[in-house]
């Protein structure tokens, strides 16, 4: 099963994420979404590569073994997997993959296989398991609808896998990754048509402006 490539990224991964991606010092829930992007960005990729020479660089200016090399050789193993191996088969569909290969091998499937919670509103999550400094998860918005209006204490990551969405910044289609963070109080409305299916991760709790998202947050670790 192949891939769709998407060739109209528009909002990419920030310097920042690369160099933590690069080193190995983001939290596992983030090297999911950087590996995810990566995988279906050649901008990026080569981006990173550039950091991958730099601080190999800098360790070998310093006499010493590179710290992140297994982290690293993981990290590489998996954009390899996702870029250039043959496509994995798999017997049980033959509609086109929803999840970049990174991301299916991190669930064990793909969008059919995903087992949805409600969280009100119409949105719909299944958070991913991963180490607990940061949370990763899919979301999945019916066209047409809002996700509650609400700031961040850290930074917020989103992917988008299929469909589209627009907040008060720009829009956001198939590939995009759109990089949240204190500053930033937005209101993401799903555009109408098929389900926006987005890969979200979090470093600290949201902020929700209204009370009713504010008791689910407590529920679902939003
Ligand atoms: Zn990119
Ligand atoms: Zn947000």
């Amino acid at each position: 099963m192949k891939y769709d490539m998407t060739q109209n990224i528009r909002h990419h991964l920030t310097d920042g994420l690369l160099m933590g991606y690069s080193a190995g010092t983001l939290p596992e829930a983030f090297n999911l979404v950087v590996a995810t992007h990566i995988s279906l960005c050649d901008e990026c990729r080569a981006r990173m590569h550039e950091f991958d020479a730099v601080g190999g660089a800098i360790m070998i200016d310093q006499g010493e073994a590179p710290v992140g090399e297994g982290a690293f050789a993981a990290t590489m193993a998996l954009i390899n997997d996702a870029a250039w191996s043959a496509p994995s088969e798999m017997p049980k569909r033959n509609a086109p993959a929803v999840f970049p290969e990174p991301l299916r091998d991190y669930v064990g499937g793909d969008l059919d296989d995903v087992k949805w919670r409600r969280i009100g509103g119409g949105v719909s999550q299944a958070v991913i398991k991963t180490s607990r400094d940061a949370t990763v998860r899919l979301l999945k918005i019916p066209g047409g609808t809002a996700v509650p209006d609400h700031g961040h204490r850290g930074t917020e990551l989103t992917l988008v896998l299929q469909g589209a969405f627009e907040d008060e910044t720009d829009s956001f289609g198939k590939g995009d990754i759109e990089v949240a963070n204190e500053e930033m109080v937005h209101q993401p409305v799903a555009k109408p048509g098929t389900d926006c299916i987005c890969l979200a991760a979090t470093d600290a709790p949201l902020r929700f402006s209204s009370l009713i998202p504010r008791v689910a947050q407590t529920l679902f670790r939003l």
